[in-house]
């Protein structure tokens, strides 16, 4: 037998974690990264937070799971305070991003459904976007990577630019059901959306009665320096979906929508048996009770412009290397003029450094937010070096 006992989708490099601590990972070898990767923006909290491990470990010793055929005061509790702090009336927790993307999905369907329009079922997403890899999520993406050997796909997605407006009215026929977006593009490069697409969004929505789908599950929870980055832009959606830094690192989603959105959302029509258990909501208790707080929301922005000043510096003495950085809070890419792949291997083999590289020519930068400025320190000392060393014609390691 050659296949191997972990499923091979992934082309998985030679680090191996074994430990984390604080914002580093050691691997089986004991060799320490700075981990500015935090999982693909799942460690909010670092590695090792005392109350997040607290929260689960406690909430482990009393009730880990029971089903949803049962009242849930856990799931009440979580929800109420995801309800106060953001747009929602009401949430469905799920147990990773993509869940949570199908049910944001399904709400939208089930939101003209409700009502006879069974004809409203196509949602317009964006260019390079990425919702997850289950059926619908794969189908709400451009990226025909993602799609090779799945035919056919779910029907009723239509592909638009990215933060092209015009194309987006355009694109709304007799079958839109609204729209889904990524505010910020986390797979696609850290591409962040103008303010004009977003409300221009926003207005055919509330012009058209379609609904407007945030997937919030890369730039929310706190990343880019507010608790949702929709927050940044003026405007509210009517469902979004969120999940990555959720938990902190435990597997958790949640799907959050208006009381109007949701209308469609009745009894019968949607489930999960994980989704919400006591586990999930005591982590997702632990990560609100650090990052729902807007002094340490405040911290983010400013450790996030301190990080983007100083990568700015530096990317001039490479011009030949390096184009632009973006990105907002701690959610930042570094454009690069050459493959991203083969450098983030250089920092991670050369330089115990973990980035994550995206598209359009990106690395991605998604520290802890627990960073402080020796870590940051770290971070540029790694980089200058890696930078320095860096041969782009050499093999990758
Ligand atoms: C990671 C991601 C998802 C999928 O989340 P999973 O937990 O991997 O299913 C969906 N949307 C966006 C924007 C993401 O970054």
């Amino acid at each position: 037998m050659s296949i191997t006992p972990l499923m091979p989708v992934y082309p998985r490099c030679g680090v191996r974690p074994v430990r984390g601590d604080h914002c580093h990972l050691i691997s089986e070898d004991g060799t320490r990264y700075l981990d500015f990767a935090s999982g693909i923006a799942v460690n909010l909290l670092g590695h090792s937070n005392d109350h997040l491990i607290g929260a689960i470990q406690r909430q482990a010793a009393t009730l880990m799971h029971v089903s949803n055929l049962y009242g849930s005061p856990q799931g009440e509790h979580l929800a109420q305070r995801l309800v106060d702090l953001t747009f929602a009336d009401t949430v469905f927790f799920t147990n990773s991003g993509a869940e949570a993307v199908e049910c944001a999905i399904k709400a939208a369907r089930a939101y003209h459904s409700h009502v006879g329009n069974d004809d409203k079922y196509e949602l317009i997403t964006f260019k390079n976007a990425f919702h997850g890899r289950t059926m619908a999520t794969i189908s709400a993406s451009n990226q025909e990577k993602m799609h090779k050997g799945f035919l056919p796909l779910l029907q009723g997605f239509k592909y638009v630019d990215f933060d092209d407006l015009e194309g987006a009215r355009a694109a709304i026929g007799p079958n839109t059901a609204g729209f889904l977006v990524e505010p910020i593009q986390g797979e696609g490069g850290i591409r962040d959306a103008s303010d004009e697409f977003l409300k221009g969004l926003r207005a055919l929505c509330d012009e058209h009665d379609l609904m407007l789908i945030f997937d919030e599950v890369q730039c929310g929870v706190a990343r880019t320096g507010t608790l949702y980055a929709y927050e940044q832009y003026g405007i509210e959606p009517d469902i979004m979906a969120t999940a990555k830094g959720i938990g902190g690192g435990f597997p958790m989603g949640a799907c959050l929508a208006t009381e109007k959105a949701a209308r469609g959302m009745v009894i019968g029509t949607h489930g999960s048996t994980y989704g919400g258990n006591p586990l999930a909501m005591a982590a997702g208790e632990a990560v609100l009770d650090v990052v729902a707080n807007p002094e340490f929301l405040a911290e983010v922005s400013a450790k996030g412009e301190r990080l983007r000043g100083r990568l700015e510096q530096f990317i001039g003495n490479y011009p030949d290397l390096f184009e632009l950085v973006r990105g907002r809070g701690l959610m930042l890419g570094v454009k690069m003029k050459a493959e991203p792949r083969p450098f983030v291997a250089h920092l991670r083999d050369n330089h115990q450094l973990l980035a994550v590289a995206a598209g359009d020519m990106t690395f991605r930068v998604l520290p802890p937010l627990v960073i402080d400025d020796s870590h940051i320190d770290e971070f540029m000392d790694k980089l200058s070096a890696a930078a320095a060393s860096y041969d782009p014609e050499a093999p990758a390691t």
